[in-house]
C-alpha cells in the first residue's frame, strides 16, 4: 500500500504540469525534478543529484539562492507571483515568468530536510499585465502632467476623485482637495452656476463645451478672473452607466484679454467711425467695397446705409468713375501711399441733380499684419459751403479791388498800426511809384516833411479815440510836387468796437488851395484898391471944404472943376470896382443878366477907345476897323470886355505905349475884336489859368500891377453868355493879344 502511494504520488509529482522540484539539505541538491521543471530549466535528467546553483548557474544572480536558503533555514514558505526569471534554453537566456511557493521539506521529526518548489509558468498573463500596468502608468504620467488641466469628478457629489497637477493648480487648493465634493471645495463655482451646468451633464450625458469662458477663481485668498476653454463629459462604469464627469480646461486668459481688446478696439473703432465728425468709409478690396461707413459719409453721398454697405464704391457712386476717383484709389493702393486733397471740386448726384461740391479728403492705405494693403480708408470732410462763400468774398474783394482801383479818389487801407497795405491805382499813379516802395510805412516819404510829425501825432490820437483822422496835407507827385490833399483815414471797427483797420481816402485839393490862397490875395487887394480912390477923394473933398469955408476968396472954378473931375474920376474907378464884384457874386450865382439889342459893333469900339484915349497921355491907342457889323447883344457888356482888355494893355504894358485895337471878319460869319499890346507878355501855361476866378500871373513884376483877378474871368462869362470866345496869343516879354469873337447879325 505504502509503495503504492508512493507511486501514485511520484506519477503525480512526474506527470503534473505545475513545475515541481524537491532540493535537499542546505547545498540544494536536486532530489526531485519533474519534466515540466526540467523542460522550463532546459536541462535533461543529469542534473538530478547535482547541487541547483551548479546545474543552473544562469540563475545566480537572480536572488533566487538566498530566497531558497532563508526558507530552509527558518522554515517560512515563501510565495512568488510572476516573477522574472532567466534561464538558458537551447543555448539562448530566455525571460519567462512564474508563480510558485518555496515550501520547507520535513521529515518525521519535523526538521527542515530540504525546500520543495510547486509553481506555474505565468508568462503570457505576465507579460500581458505587465503591458497594461505600462500602459496605464504612461496614461497616468499623460494626465498628471498634462499642461492641459485634467479632473475627474464621481459620483451624483461630484467627489474630485482624479486631478492633474495643472487643475489642481487652478483650484488653488493644493493636494489636499482630492477626495472632496467639487462643489463643497469650491463654492466660488457654484456661485458662477457651474454646478447647474455639471448636473446637466451627469443627467443627460451630453457633454458641455465652452470657450473663453469667463471664471472667477478664489487663489491666495483673492478672486482671479481667468478665461478658459473646456469640454465637461460624462464618465461612464463598465456597465455604461454615467458615474461621473470628466472636465479638461485649457487657459486662454491671455488670448481671451488680447481677443476682448481686439473687440473692445474693434468696437472703439466703430464707434469712432460712427460718431466722427467727418464722414468715413473703409473700402476693401481692388472693388472698394465699402465695409463700414458713417452717416456723415452716407449722408454726404445722398445714400442710404443699405444703398452703400457691402457695395462695391463705384457701383453705389457711378458719377465718380469718370472724375478721376478710381485712379487716386487705385494709386494709394499700389503705392500705399496716403492721398490727401485740400480742395477738390466734386460732382456728386443727390437730390436727383449732379451737384458740385467741394471735398477736403484722405485715403489711407489699409495694410493686413503682413503689411499688405487690403483696402483704404477714406475720411472726407464737405466745405463746399465754405469753399463758395470764400469765392465770394474773393470776388468781392477783387471787385472791390476792381471799384478802388477805378475810383478817381485816392484810396488806401492800412492795419491798425498804420502800416499801409493797399493803395489803389490812383494813388500809385499819382505817385508814380510801385506798392512796395511806399507799403507798410513807405508812405512817410511821399509827405511834405512839414506835416509829418502833425500827422503821426493826429494818427496816434485817432487810434486811441476811435474818431476819424482828418487833415489837410501835401502829397509829392511823380513829378515831385507837394500838392494839397484832403486826407481822411476812417477806423473800421470790429462788433467790439475795435480798430481793425484803417480806410483811407485822399482828395487832391490843390485847386481848392490856391483858390483860398488867391481869394485871401483878393480880399487884401480889394481893400488896398478901394482905400486908395477913397483917400484920394477924401483928399479933394477937405481941399474943396477949404477952398469953400474961405469967406474972403470966391474959389476958382478951373481948381474946382479940377478937383471934382479927379473925385468923378475915382468915383468911377470905385463904381468899377464895386460892378466888377457885384457882377462876380452875380455870374457865381449864374444871375449875370443879359440885354439883346442890335448896335453897331464899329460904333461901340471908337467911343471906347476916344473914352480911354481922353484919361490916358501915355499910350496911343489905334483903331482898325477892316470889318464893319452890327451885333445883337449887351452893348454895355461886351464894352465892359473891350475896356478891361485895353485896361489890362495899358496896365501891362507900362513901357511901351503903343496898343492896337483892331475889329476884322471871321469865319462862320463872326466878328472879332483884338487888343494888341507889346508888354510884359503872358506865359503858354498861363493862357488858360488867367480866365480863372482871382487868377494874377505871380512873378517879380506881376506883383507890383494892381488887381483883383476877375476881370478876365467876368469877360470871359460874358462873351460866352453872347456865344462868343475869347482867344489869347501872348509869349512872355514879347506883349499879348486878347480877341474876342462874336457871331455878326
Ligand atoms: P487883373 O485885375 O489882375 O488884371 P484880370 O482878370 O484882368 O485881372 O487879368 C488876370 C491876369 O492876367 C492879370 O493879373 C495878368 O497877370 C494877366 N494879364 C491880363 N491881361 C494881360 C496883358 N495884356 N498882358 C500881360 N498880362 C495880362
Amino acid at each position: 500500500k505504502l509503495k503504492e502511494s508512493e507511486h501514485r504520488y511520484h506519477e503525480l509529482i512526474y506527470t503534473s504540469p505545475s513545475i515541481i522540484c524537491i532540493l535537499k539539505g542546505e547545498d540544494l541538491i536536486i532530489e526531485i525534478a519533474n519534466d515540466t521543471i526540467l523542460e522550463t530549466w532546459g536541462k535533461s535528467r543529469d542534473v538530478i543529484g547535482k547541487q541547483l546553483l551548479i546545474a543552473l548557474p544562469e540563475i545566480v544572480g537572480q536572488g533566487f539562492g538566498d530566497l531558497l536558503l532563508n526558507v530552509y533555514t527558518t522554515g517560512k514558505a515563501y510565495y512568488g507571483n510572476e516573477v522574472p526569471v532567466y534561464f538558458i534554453r537551447n543555448g539562448k537566456r530566455e525571460l519567462s515568468y512564474y508563480t510558485f511557493v518555496y515550501q520547507a521539506e520535513r521529515n518525521l521529526n519535523g526538521d527542515i530536510t530540504g525546500v520543495a518548489v510547486i509553481g506555474s509558468e505565468v508568462t503570457p498573463q505576465a507579460e500581458y499585465n505587465k503591458k497594461i500596468k505600462e500602459s496605464e502608468e504612461r496614461y497616468h504620467n499623460l494626465i498628471t502632467f498634462s499642461p492641459s488641466a485634467i479632473g475627474i469628478l464621481l459620483g451624483e457629489d461630484f467627489v474630485i476623485t482624479t486631478a492633474n497637477n495643472a487643475i489642481i493648480e487652478i483650484w488653488g487648493k493644493g493636494k489636499e482637495i482630492l477626495g472632496k465634493k467639487y462643489f463643497e471645495a469650491l463654492p466660488e463655482l457654484a456661485e458662477q452656476g457651474y454646478k447647474e451646468i455639471f448636473e446637466e451633464v451627469y443627467k443627460t450625458g451630453k457633454p458641455f463645451n465652452s470657450i473663453e469662458t469667463p471664471v472667477n477663481i478664489l487663489q491666495n485668498g483673492k478672486m482671479e478672473l481667468k478665461y478658459y476653454n473646456f469640454l465637461l463629459q460624462a464618465q461612464r462604469n463598465a456597465d455604461g452607466q454615467i458615474d461621473g464627469v470628466g472636465i479638461i480646461a485649457n487657459e486662454v486668459t491671455s488670448q481671451a484679454l488680447l481677443n476682448k481688446k481686439v473687440k473692445a478696439s474693434e468696437e472703439q473703432f466703430r464707434l469712432l467711425v460712427e460718431q466722427a465728425p467727418v464722414a468715413i468709409c473703409v473700402l476693401r478690396g481692388k472693388d472698394y467695397v465699402i465695409e463700414t461707413i458713417n452717416e456723415g459719409m452716407f449722408e454726404m453721398w445722398d445714400r442710404t446705409l443699405e444703398q452703400t454697405i457691402n457695395k462695391p464704391a463705384f457701383d453705389v457712386l457711378p458719377e465718380l468713375r469718370d472724375q478721376g476717383f478710381k485712379e487716386l484709389l487705385d494709386n494709394v493702393y499700389k503705392t500705399g501711399e496716403r492721398f490727401v486733397a485740400e480742395e477738390l471740386p466734386i460732382q456728386l448726384r443727390r437730390n436727383g441733380n449732379l451737384e458740385s461740391a467741394f471735398v477736403k479728403f484722405i485715403y489711407e492705405p489699409l495694410r493686413e499684419a503682413d503689411g499688405t494693403i487690403s483696402g483704404v480708408m477714406a475720411l472726407a470732410h464737405e466745405i463746399t459751403e465754405q469753399v463758395l462763400s470764400r469765392k465770394k468774398i474773393e470776388e468781392s474783394e477783387s471787385h472791390f479791388r476792381q471799384l478802388a482801383d477805378l475810383m478817381p479818389s485816392k484810396i488806401s487801407n492800412a492795419g491798425i498800426d498804420g502800416k499801409v497795405f493797399y493803395f489803389n491805382k490812383n494813388w500809385l499813379d499819382f505817385l508814380g511809384l510801385d506798392f512796395e516802395e511806399v507799403k507798410d510805412f513807405g508812405y512817410h516819404k511821399i509827405m511834405h516833411p512839414d506835416e509829418l510829425e502833425e500827422f503821426q501825432k493826429r494818427f496816434l490820437h485817432a487810434t486811441e479815440t476811435g474818431d476819424d483822422l482828418e487833415m489837410e496835407m501835401r502829397f509829392k507827385n511823380k513829378e515831385g510836387e507837394f500838392k494839397w490833399h484832403l486826407n481822411i483815414a476812417s477806423p473800421v471797427k470790429d462788433e467790439n468796437g475795435n480798430i481793425k483797420m484803417w480806410v483811407g481816402s485822399t482828395t487832391e485839393i490843390q485847386k481848392i488851395k490856391e483858390e483860398e490862397q488867391r481869394k485871401g490875395d483878393f480880399i487884401k487887394m480889394v481893400s488896398h484898391e478901394l482905400k486908395t480912390p477913397v483917400t484920394s477923394i477924401k483928399g479933394y473933398v477937405q481941399l474943396l471944404l477949404m477952398m469953400l469955408e474961405d469967406v474972403h476968396e470966391k474959389p476958382d472954378p478951373l481948381q474946382l472943376k479940377t478937383s471934382l473931375v479927379r473925385i468923378d474920376r475915382q468915383v468911377a474907378k470905385l463904381t468899377r470896382l464895386i460892378i466888377e464884384m457885384l457882377d462876380l457874386t452875380r455870374i457865381e450865382e449864374s444871375k449875370l443878366a443879359m440885354q439883346k439889342k442890335l448896335f453897331n459893333l464899329n460904333d461901340m469900339v471908337t467911343e471906347t477907345v476916344v473914352d480911354f484915349s481922353q484919361g490916358n497921355l501915355k499910350h496911343t491907342i489905334n483903331v482898325y476897323h477892316d470889318y464893319v457889323c452890327n451885333i445883337t447883344g449887351d452893348k454895355d457888356r461886351i464894352e465892359q470886355v473891350l475896356i478891361n482888355f485895353i485896361a489890362n494893355a495899358i496896365k501891362y504894358s507900362p513901357n511901351n505905349g503903343n496898343i492896337e485895337v483892331r475889329v476884322k471878319a471871321s469865319k462862320n460869319n463872326q466878328v472879332a475884336v483884338s487888343v494888341k499890346d507889346n508888354g510884359i507878355g503872358i506865359d503858354a501855361k498861363d493862357h488858360q489859368k488867367i480866365f480863372e476866378r482871382f487868377y494874377r500871373v505871380s512873378g517879380k513884376s506881376e506883383q507890383y500891377y494892381p488887381g483883383f483877378g476877375i476881370g478876365l474871368f467876368i469877360a470871359n462869362a460874358i462873351i460866352e453868355s453872347q456865344d462868343g470866345f475869347i482867344t489869347i496869343d501872348s509869349e512872355k516879354g514879347k506883349g499879348s493879344v486878347f480877341t474876342f469873337t462874336l457871331p455878326c447879325t
